[in-house]
C-alpha cells in the first residue's frame, strides 16, 4: 500500500519520507510543489533528484481529481464543477467571483446525512466523509484556475455538499493546512465554516483558537419550524444551538452569522421576523438572509422579494444586523447538492 502524501503537513511528510532516504528538508519542497503549485505527480517536482521523484512514485500517491461536469452562470460571476476523485465519489466546488475579491466554496462530504427538507445535498443521502487531502484537491483545482487568469483566492467558505462538523478532524486540519505559508498562506478571517448545529462540535470549534467566522444555519424562529426543517434541532434544539453559539462569541470575540433561508409560507412571514429579532435581541450576530434556491425535488419555493425586503426591514428596525445573500450563479444550479444530483440522474438515465 502506498502512503497518501496530499493532505499532510511538511512534519508528517518529513516523517514519511526520511526513511526513505531522503533529507529532511526535501519536505518543505514537496509541500511546496504539492501546494503551492498544485502538482499531481512526483515527477513534476522539478528541484528534486530523479532517483529521488522516481522512489517518491513507488512509494506514495496525490490525490487527484477530474471535472465531471462544469457549469458557468451567464454573467461570469460562479463557476461551479463536478470533482470526481479516483473512487468515481463526485462533489461540488464553486467558485464565486465577488467585487472584493474570488471565494470559493468547498464541499466536505460526500452526500449529506443531515435530512435537511429544502436541501438538495441530503437527497442521496451520505456516502462518505472527505479526507484532509480531498478537501485540499478542490481549493486547489480552482487556484491553478485562478493562477492562469493571473488573479487569486480571496476567501473560503465552507458551504458546499456535508456537514463539516460531522466530519470535525479532517476539515480542522484542512483549514490549518490552509493557513500554512507553503500552502495558501490563507488568514483565519478569510475562511468562514457553516453548520447546520452541531452543539459539542460548536464548543470544540471554540477551544481551537481559531479567528474563523462561525455560520449557523438557523432557518426558523422557533423550534417547532425548525424542527420540522432540519432534524438535527430534535437533537440540538434552539436553545442549547444559541448558548454554543454565544460562548463561541464570547470565546472568539468574532461575531457570528445566522444564516437564514427565506421559505414560502413556512418561515418568512412577517411575525416570524419579529419572531426572529426577539430571539436574537442582545446577542452578537449577523443575520444572512437567503432567499431560497428552488429545489423542485423538494417542493420549496422562495416568496417574493417584496416579503424578503418586508422581513429585513422588521429585523433592521429592532436593531438586528441583517443582509440579503447577493444571488449568485442561481441559473446553473448551485444551490447546495442540485449538480450532483442532477449528474446522479443523468447517469442512471442512461445505464
Ligand atoms: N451543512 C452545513 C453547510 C452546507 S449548506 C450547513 O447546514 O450549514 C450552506 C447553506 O446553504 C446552509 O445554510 C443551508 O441550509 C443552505 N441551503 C441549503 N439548501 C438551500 C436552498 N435550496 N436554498 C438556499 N439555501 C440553501
Amino acid at each position: 500500500m502506498k502512503t497518501e502524501l496530499f493532505g499532510l503537513f511538511t512534519h508528517e511528510i518529513a516523517a514519511a519520507i526520511i526513511p526513505c532516504g531522503l533529507e529532511q528538508y526535501r519536505a518543505k519542497q514537496i509541500g511546496e510543489w504539492l501546494y503551492r503549485h498544485g502538482v499531481e505527480n512526483f515527477i513534476d517536482m522539478k528541484n528534486i533528484p530523479l532517483t529521488q521523484r522516481i522512489l517518491l512514485d513507488s512509494q506514495f500517491t496525490i490525490i487527484k481529481s477530474k471535472v465531471r461536469c462544469a457549469q458557468h452562470a451567464a454573467d461570469k460571476s460562479t463557476d461551479k464543477y463536478l470533482l470526481e476523485y479516483q473512487d468515481g465519489a463526485a462533489v461540488e466546488t464553486v467558485l464565486m467571483r465577488h467585487k472584493y475579491g474570488n471565494s470559493i466554496c468547498v464541499s466536505t462530504q460526500v452526500g449529506c446525512a443531515m435530512g435537511c427538507r429544502f436541501c438538495a445535498s441530503s437527497l442521496l443521502g451520505k456516502s462518505r466523509d472527505l479526507s484532509t487531502g480531498e478537501i485540499l484537491r478542490q481549493v486547489l483545482f480552482i487556484q491553478q484556475i485562478l493562477k492562469q487568469e493571473g488573479s487569486k483566492l480571496h476567501s473560503l467558505v465552507i458551504m458546499g455538499t456535508g456537514e463539516p462538523l460531522e466530519n470535525y478532524d479532517n476539515v480542522l486540519r484542512f483549514m490549518r493546512l490552509c493557513h500554512e505559508p507553503y500552502c495558501l498562506n490563507l488568514s483565519y478571517r478569510h475562511m468562514t465554516l457553516s453548520t447546520s448545529g452541531l452543539v459539542p462540535q460548536i464548543d470544540a470549534l471554540a477551544d481551537e483558537g481559531l479567528p474563523i467566522t462561525l455560520s449557523i444555519s438557523l432557518h426558523a424562529p422557533n423550534n417547532s419550524v425548525r424542527s420540522e426543517l432540519m432534524p438535527i434541532n430534535k437533537k440540538y434544539p434552539i436553545e442549547l444551538l444559541l448558548s454554543a453559539a454565544d460562548r463561541y462569541a464570547a470565546k472568539t470575540g468574532r461575531r457570528v452569522t445566522y444564516e437564514y433561508i427565506l421559505l414560502q409560507g413556512i418561515n418568512s412571514l412577517p411575525e416570524q421576523a419579529r419572531e426572529l429579532a426577539v430571539l436574537l435581541r442582545g446577542r452578537l450576530a449577523n443575520v444572512n438572509l437567503i432567499p431560497a434556491n428552488p429545489v423542485p425535488e423538494r417542493g420549496i419555493l422562495r416568496p417574493n422579494s417584496s416579503s424578503v425586503r418586508e422581513f429585513l426591514t422588521i429585523l433592521q428596525q429592532r436593531g438586528i444586523t441583517a443582509t440579503v445573500r447577493k444571488e449568485m450563479g442561481s441559473d446553473i444550479q448551485a444551490a447546495c447538492g442540485q449538480l450532483r444530483y442532477q449528474s446522479f440522474k443523468g447517469i442512471s438515465k442512461s445505464e
